[in-house]
């Protein structure tokens, strides 16, 4: 059960003896507000290992696990949980985030609500990084909401109950695999099809054979061709296909841009973008982008690059990693403005330790816990 207001500052100035500005009254008039302390900030981090349930295949590559880090943010005795996952395509490992973390020193802020100033300096620590510096984004985001005591889809003034549909993601795999993949996911209202690898209308066949819920296609960068590119569209469009991610190399403007000019389904960036810097050059050539806390640094930058795509009339994907419900509940506070969600990471593993979003009936569904989300249910 959500903890009231009251009971909650109540509790957290108490254990921490923290001052507010003003007291809370039972008419609401006058309201209690973190004050900066004399202490700063302290991130603590540890490695974990995601086991996934099935081995996941994509058009470049196969895997049982993910390695993730995860951190925690603590200010005048309230955590904020964070966690960055490392998908090994991307570069990153337990190493790199390691060293990464050991080299920022959150100490010297005393004020978690600055998170514009301590998220450009964690930026600008070191380039690249991506992952390791959403851990420390989306703890701080956390705090900061526990400390608000609210969620951040409310903070951002985003509507719970907006939520879309998420997918869930059906790897490429052997007609029979795909076949008891689909059938068990069979709680889902949409299906994501990762094809490319050179077996496309058996894996559309395939789950087609059980079920007829809407579909959307990932490629990540398989196809070579654009005319053949093309005509496989118009077929995927003929089979539910919604929209298509990803279709050439991520350096591919120019058969990218000719594709989304022809196509009659969206064109959806994901490889290629990655941060804010990245959708000027991709408006125009995509019809829309898969944005990913991961990819971006965290919820700072995911919040300005959805809002930015929605201005510029580009469709928006919520995507994740292989994540627990930690990674997934952050990505989920941006979900009720987005077109499509594709919010499975947590669902894809065995070893979670977060509660957090659910999907209930197919559709994302918040948790009213404060921060981001997130409850701690295992160490
Ligand atoms: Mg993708």
């Amino acid at each position: 059960m959500r903890t009231n207001r009251r009971s909650f500052i109540g509790a957290t100035t108490m254990a921490a003896g923290v001052g507010f500005l003003s007291s809370f009254t039972k008419d609401g008039k006058s309201l209690p507000r973190y004050q900066p302390s004399g202490n700063g900030l302290k991130l603590t981090f540890r490695p974990y290992e995601l086991q996934l349930r099935h081995t996941f295949t994509i058009a470049s590559n196969s895997r049982t696990t993910t390695a993730v880090m995860l951190t925690e943010i603590e200010w005048e005795g309230v955590t904020g949980y964070g966690e960055g996952s490392m998908p090994p395509y991307l570069g990153e490992s337990h190493q790199t985030a390691t060293k990464f973390l050991s080299s920022i020193d959150l100490s010297q802020f005393k004020d978690p609500f600055r998170l514009e100033e301590i998220l450009d300096y964690v930026d600008a620590a070191m380039p690249g990084n991506c992952a390791a510096k959403a851990s420390v984004d989306i703890a701080l985001h956390d705090l900061v909401g526990k400390l608000l005591n609210q969620p951040w889809h409310r903070i951002w003034g985003y509507s719970a109950e907006k939520t879309p549909l998420t997918t869930f993601t059906i790897g490429i795999d052997k007609k029979e695999e795909v076949i008891a993949k689909t059938k068990e996911a069979s709680p889902f209202k949409t299906l994501k099809v990762k094809i490319g690898g050179g077996n496309d209308e058996e894996m559309i066949n395939s789950v087609r054979s059980v079920t007829n819920v809407p579909l959307s296609v990932d490629v990540n960068q398989g196809w070579k061709d654009r005319q053949q590119a093309l005509d496989k569209v118009h077929w995927l469009k003929e089979q539910g296909v919604v929209f298509v991610e990803q279709p050439f190399d991520k350096h591919n403007f120019d058969d990218t841009a000719w594709l989304t000019q022809n196509s009659p389904l969206p064109i959806i960036a994901d490889e290629a973008l990655q941060r804010i810097g990245d959708l000027d050059k991709l408006h125009g050539v995509y019809s829309g982008i898969n944005c990913k806390l991961m990819k971006c640094t965290g919820m700072r930058e995911a919040h300005k690059i959805i809002e930015m795509a929605r201005s510029l009339k580009m469709k928006t994907l919520m995507g994740c990693m292989t994540e627990t419900s930690c990674g997934t509940s952050a990505a989920a506070q941006l979900s009720p403005i987005v077109d499509w969600a594709d919010l499975d990471g947590n669902l894809l593993i065995s070893n979670d330790i977060f509660d957090g979003m659910k999907v209930v009936d197919g559709k994302v569904t918040l948790s009213d816990f404060p921060g981001i989300g997130i409850k701690k249910i295992n160490s």
